[in-house]
């Protein structure tokens, strides 16, 4: 299969504000050459603690930011980086599902009005009762039944599960290729987080979504994303399948990611896991030459702290950037650091 999206060399600097006149120009270093592709039915998780820049990846690629330099591709055309018709047709297949339910729905409108609105601009809709039947069919497919029930609330009388639903049925109202998906459902209760990651499983499935799931709990998506990417201060450090990343983790941060990470029944129970602390993510002003992980690292070598390992290939579709591997060197066994 063709990758639907594929972003390469992505970088984001944000200008900081200078305050002081002629003290040299300062910026938060975001993203730093981060690539990836996404394909239809196929869904890649996006792992790193919060300050990683998965949020940030996620944003370049829906155009919300621009990137500071790097390419994306969109059904393997170049994407321009100009605004007015064509990023709003770009806009309409590449879809953003965000954290929170409760600030992503307009207060004083009632649910007919949210998924009514995206099916009128992009006129899939002729008539009042077609329009009706469409946004009912739309609370069906997000599992809102009867969805009569639900059609005249406002969203203060919904649960933050429900809000949820109603987010990701008006994403599916323009008829998306590509989810993105941020934390969609770390802001809501335990209990009903498996039931909202297993819709979106299931849309992507049916629909044959490209869909990025973005997470800081590499338990999680070992569950749901069939391929993984692991993000550390503004940079991807290791990829591969899931099973691949989550059995044999080869970056030093990939493990300690690990380490924490609750087994898998108990993420099938909807508990998700928290970052232990051991060392902070590092300022992206002015990140750690090399290296970034190099501060945290137990294995840190001299050249670490000198410059960014290039991407070492370990075969089966696995890679990583780390000087125990190699550096850029095709090393399909990676035995230095033994698997966890
Ligand atoms: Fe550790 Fe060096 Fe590998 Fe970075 S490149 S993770 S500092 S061993």
């Amino acid at each position: 299969k063709q990758p639907v999206l594929e972003a390469e060399h992505l970088r984001k600097d944000f200008p900081l504000r200078q305050f002081r006149l002629f003290s040299a120009p300062q910026a938060v270093h975001a993203v730093d050459d981060a690539s990836l592709a996404l394909y239809p039915g196929r869904a890649l998780a996006l792992v790193g603690e919060s300050g990683s820049g998965k949020t940030t990846v996620a944003r370049m690629l829906a155009r919300l930011y621009d990137p500071t330099s790097g390419t994306l591709r969109f059904r393997g055309e170049p994407v321009k980086l100009a605004g007015g018709a064509a990023l709003r047709e770009y806009r309409r297949h590449i879809q953003l599902i965000f954290q929170d339910p409760f600030g992503s729905l307009n207060p004083v409108h009632n649910v007919h009005y949210h998924l009514s609105r995206p099916l009128r601009i992009y006129k899939h809709v002729r008539t009042a009762a077609e329009e009706r039947e469409q946004v009912l069919a739309l609370l069906r497919r997000v599992s809102l039944t009867p969805a009569e029930q639900f059609i005249e609330k406002y969203p203060h009388q919904l649960s933050g599960g429900q809000r949820q639903r109603i987010a990701i049925a008006r994403t599916l109202a323009v008829q998306p290729e590509v989810l993105l998906a941020d934390e969609p459902v770390s802001m809501l209760d335990v209990s009903i987080r498996l039931d909202i990651l297993n819709l979106l499983l299931r849309l992507k499935d049916e629909e044959q979504l490209a869909f990025l799931f973005i997470t800081h709990d590499i338990a999680s998506a070992r569950y749901f994303a069939e391929d993984t990417v692991v993000m550390y201060a503004g940079q991807m450090v290791e990829g591969g399948s899931s099973e691949e990343i989550t059995q044999r983790p080869k970056h030093p941060y990939t493990q300690l990611l690990l380490s924490a990470a609750p087994d898998p029944d108990r993420v099938k129970a909807g508990h998700l896991a928290t970052i232990p602390e051991r060392g902070e993510i590092p300022s992206l002003i002015n990140p750690p030459k090399g290296c970034r992980f190099h501060p945290r690292c137990p294995h840190v070598m001299p050249v670490c702290r000198e410059r960014f390992p290039k991407k070492t290939d370990l075969g089966a579709g696995h890679w990583t950037n780390c000087f125990l591997y190699g550096d850029g060197g095709v090393n399909p066994t990676g035995t230095q650091v033994a698997d966890q």
